[in-house]
């Protein structure tokens, strides 16, 4: 299928073939005709799946073909995305798809000043992109309204759901007028998910692509066991060994993410983050220094990466694991783009190994496990004097240990029952955005159980098992 057999007005054809998209995506073959008819649409799609340019291409036809003024005031069609990051990438895309169209389009997030963008909308838009908590902002101080909306569109759904923007959107859907076409889309499409779609949607078409196995497919998969407090020792040897590109490294919290920047930096290692307590300047720049290859290893935590989509990542690093499974596959998501393969390394404390379970049996893979470099005890000692004091002191640092074993001391030493250490905790406390899903798969976490732990076969993890490592270039285990 090419896009000149979609039937899109000439435009439309014209910026795709100056962005020299060949033909439509899977989800756009899918979703682009019944769109053009007004159709509504519930879509599960990843951001990499070309889903922007779903609900971007038919909306720009419609604009096309009835022209008329923004309203004062409001938008014609409205876009609500979770994250600024992604709002900015969809407001850009529009302007791409858009540039032979006589067409207004902004962008609003918070964190940035107001008194900017209640200027830019007096006149009205003909699209708005915007993040739920501003939108209302505007709406609050009556600088904006809704009544103008033909087209409503709701992207990253589950993770609007997670962020707990479910009230705010509620709020935002009541006032939209009744004759609208809307469209949903989210990556999972959970019970409460599709329950919050049902609220809006009407006789939707259902569209899906890419189950979110066949992302895990392109990527080689591999995890490491080491002890939550050397994992920096582990990161500064894996992103000196591996042939990175661009690697997205991903810690569980803001503060987590600035403290494996200082630590990189320590170890002479150049790397930016980008979370939420960063203005919104500084997620810019780090950003645009990682896209333009300035800088090669971004760090973030799952809310500010999600949605990204920086071409040219090689490697994800999970410097900690996500205790949500599908955030596991959202994360390696963001390498292996457009048919090209992409590696993961996972960094796994003894708590995580659950969270290691789940995500083998969402993804029915198997992560190859890479044993620790055998001078690690030396990399360790070499961490420099303020990560020793983060680290603290070296529970049972006698018992020696074979090099694939997580130490004993871990194994519930100084964490509790739960399974995190107390700065884990009150750094997630930190981090409002954290998900709300959080808690999911954290039983048995900590419990002090970890050399009962057993692969899908029963295996004990400790045995080298052959998974995606069968690609002929796999990952070198990461040896001193
Ligand atoms: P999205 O899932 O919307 O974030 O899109 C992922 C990437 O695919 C973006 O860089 C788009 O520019 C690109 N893209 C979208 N549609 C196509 C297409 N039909 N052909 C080639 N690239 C595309």
């Amino acid at each position: 299928m090419k896009f000149t057999d979609l039937g899109l007005a000439e435009p439309i054809v014209k910026a795709l073939a100056a962005k020299n998209y060949e033909a439509p995506t899977p989800i756009q073959q899918q979703a682009i005709p019944p769109l053009l008819q007004g159709r509504d649409l519930c879509g599960i799609a990843q951001t990499g799946t070309g889903k922007t340019a779903a609900f971007a291409l038919p909306s720009l036809d419609h604009f096309a073909r009835n022209p008329k003024a923004a309203p004062k005031h409001s938008c014609r069609m409205l876009v609500l995305s979770p994250t600024r990051e992604l709002a900015a990438q969809i407001g850009e895309s529009f302007r791409a798809y858009g540039r032979f169209m006589k067409i207004s389009i902004a962008t609003i997030f918070g964190g940035v000043p107001i008194n900017r963008q209640i200027r830019q909308l007096q006149d009205g838009v003909d699209i708005l992109v915007a993040t739920p908590g501003r939108l209302l902002d505007l709406i609050d101080q009556r600088a904006f309204h809704l009544a103008g909306v033909e087209i409503f569109v709701l992207d990253e759904a589950d993770q609007m759901m997670d962020m707990g923007f479910i009230a705010p959107l509620k709020r935002i859907v009541k006032m939209l007028p009744k004759d609208r076409q809307n469209l949903f889309f989210s990556a999972t499409m959970p019970k409460e998910i599709a329950d919050l779609g049902g609220q809006f949607l009407h006789d939707p078409v259902q569209v899906s692509v890419a189950p979110q196995s066949t992302t895990a497919e392109r990527v080689r998969q591999h995890a490491t066991f080491v002890n939550q407090l050397e994992k920096q020792a582990l990161l500064n040897e894996t992103v000196r060994r591996e042939p990175i590109d661009r690697a997205l490294i991903f810690t569980r919290t803001k503060h987590g993410a600035d403290r494996v920047v200082r630590f990189l930096a320590g170890a002479g290692i150049e790397a930016v983050a980008i979370h939420g307590n960063k203005s919104q300047a500084q997620r810019t720049t780090a950003l645009q220094a990682f896209r333009h290859g300035h800088v090669k290893l971004l760090v973030a935590t799952d809310i500010a990466a999600r949605g990204i989509d920086v071409s040219g990542v090689s490697h994800v690093i999970n410097f900690e694991l996500p205790n949500v499974a599908e955030q596991y596959v959202h994360r390696i998501g963001r390498t292996a783009r457009a048919g090209a393969e992409g590696v993961a390394i996972s960094f796994v404390a003894p708590d995580e190994r659950p969270y290691l379970k789940a995500i083998e049996r969402l993804t029915r893979m198997k992560c190859e496990i890479l044993p620790l470099p055998d001078n690690f005890e030396e990399l360790v000692a070499k961490l420099p004097k303020a990560a020793a004091q983060q680290r603290g002191p070296r529970p049972n640092s006698s018992g020696g240990r074979g090099r694939n074993e997580a130490p004993r001391g871990d194994r519930s030493g100084g964490r509790g029952r739960g399974g995190r250490s107390q700065e884990a905790q009150s750094d997630q406390r930190h981090d409002r955005g954290q998900p709300g899903r959080a808690h999911r798969g954290e039983a048995g976490a900590g419990t002090g159980n970890d050399e009962a732990l057993r692969d899908g076969q029963g295996r004990p993890f400790r045995r080298r098992r052959k998974s995606v490592g069968t690609h002929k270039n796999a990952v070198k285990p990461v040896r001193g």
